[in-house]
C-alpha cells in the first residue's frame, strides 16, 4: 500500500470528463477555479453544459479564495474498494466555499472524531497523479481573518 503526498491513501482517482477537463486543468496549474455562468454569474458545480439557473451555455472559470467550511462529513468505517482497506476510518466531506459553492472531497490531518459541521478549512491541492491534483482541506494555516 502507497500513500500520496499529505498521507492520502492510493483510493482511485477520479478520471475527468469533458466538461470537468477544465476543473482539473486549473488545479494541475496550482488554482482552485470553479465554473461560472457568464451571463448570469452562477456558480456551479459539478461543471455542466447548460447553466442551471438561467440556461445559458456560456461559461468561465472563476478563481476561487480556497477557504471555505465542512457543510457535511460522513465517516467512512468499511472498505468499499481494496484501497481503502488499512486507511479506516476515513472522513469524506461537503466542504461549502466562502463563495457558495461545495465540494465532495477528502479533509487532511483532521481525525474524523475531531471534524464538526461548520468548521472551517482550508484547500490544499496536492498532486496525485500527472493528471490528477486533489483539491482536498485541511485547518487553516492562521487565524482567519472576518
Ligand atoms: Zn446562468
Amino acid at each position: 500500500m502507497t500513500s500520496t503526498p499529505g498521507g492520502r491513501p492510493d483510493f482511485p482517482l477520479p478520471v475527468p470528463n469533458e466538461d470537468g477537463a477544465p476543473f482539473w486543468e486549473h488545479l494541475r496549474a496550482g488554482e482552485l477555479c470553479i465554473q461560472q455562468c457568464t451571463s448570469c454569474g452562477r456558480l456551479q458545480h459539478p461543471p455542466r453544459v447548460l447553466c442551471p439557473g438561467c440556461g445559458s451555455p456560456d461559461r468561465d472559470w472563476a478563481p476561487m479564495s480556497g477557504r471555505g467550511t465542512v457543510y457535511s462529513f460522513v465517516v467512512t468505517h468499511q472498505a468499499i474498494h481494496p484501497s481503502f482497506e488499512g486507511h479506516l476510518p476515513y472522513v469524506t466531506a461537503l466542504v461549502e466555499l466562502e463563495e457558495g459553492p461545495r465540494l465532495a472531497t477528502n479533509l487532511l490531518d483532521i481525525p474524523p472524531g475531531e471534524v464538526e459541521i461548520g468548521m472551517p478549512v482550508e484547500v490544499e491541492l496536492v498532486p496525485v497523479s500527472d493528471e490528477i491534483t486533489l483539491p482536498l482541506f485541511r485547518r487553516p494555516s492562521s487565524p482567519r481573518v472576518e
